[in-house]
């Protein structure tokens, strides 16, 4: 028969410690809910400092300018936001050596000749449902800089959308999908985030600026 005092002794010890903070600027990768093996994939922080990613969402604010956001169809992937596309060279010296420095860190070939850079303004209450990039206008690297606001990305296996997993995205990280992760995941960009079943402070405002190199297979246009 157990006894009282044992009891009691263990309820003591076994306190429930809090549930550790989530430090929002340490990207992280969560574990594959659902069985399923997780690809690779790549995060790195603080791949800009403070002043560069201030500079970088300046220069991009005075291209968003002249945009309205837009709410997004219900059935639509993304709601409100605001997008553009910008070639490199039209961008200052300053943001192509950014770029620069992200895509070596990215490991895209050097001299790889990149789409034009995607900016994509989502506002505090904008989301990204479930999606794997447009395989004609895409390439095989998606790599996404995310800056003013953390945020998680979701990532369902496109055959068993139970297979998931959570990526905490900081601002001023990047992350690569490429292989697997780009081609076989679908990813999302919930609206409240949360990182393996703990929630987070809601989100701000978020620009990512998304550098893609050239679909594979892409069809030279006949003249
Ligand atoms: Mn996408």
């Amino acid at each position: 028969m157990r006894r009282a005092g044992a009891l009691r002794r263990r309820c003591t010890v076994a306190r429930l410690e809090p549930p550790a903070e989530l430090d929002l600027l340490r990207p992280s990768v969560g574990q594959v809910r659902g069985g399923a093996a997780r690809p690779p994939v790549e995060l790195h922080a603080d791949v800009i400092t403070p002043a560069e990613e201030d500079a970088l969402a300046a220069e991009a604010d005075r291209y968003l300018r002249a945009r309205r956001y837009e709410a997004g169809h219900f059935d639509g992937v993304i709601r409100h936001y605001r997008e553009l596309q910008r070639p490199l060279r039209s961008w200052s010296s300053a943001s192509r050596s950014l770029f620069d420095r992200v895509a070596s860190l990215a490991a895209l070939p050097s001299g790889a000749e990149l789409l034009p850079v995607h900016v994509l303004d989502l506002e505090a209450h904008g989301e990204i449902s479930r999606h794997v990039d447009h395989v004609e206008y895409s390439g095989e690297s998606i790599v996404g800089l995310s800056l003013l606001s953390h945020a998680v990305m979701l990532l369902q296996h496109e055959a068993d959308p139970a297979a998931a997993f959570d990526l905490l995205l900081p601002r001023r990280s990047l992350y690569v999908l490429r292989g697997e992760a780009r081609y076989r995941w679908a990813h999302s960009l919930p609206l409240q985030p949360s990182f393996e079943g703990q929630s987070l402070p809601p989100k701000s405002r978020r620009i990512s600026v998304i550098l893609r190199d050239r679909p594979p297979n892409e069809v030279p246009r006949e003249v």
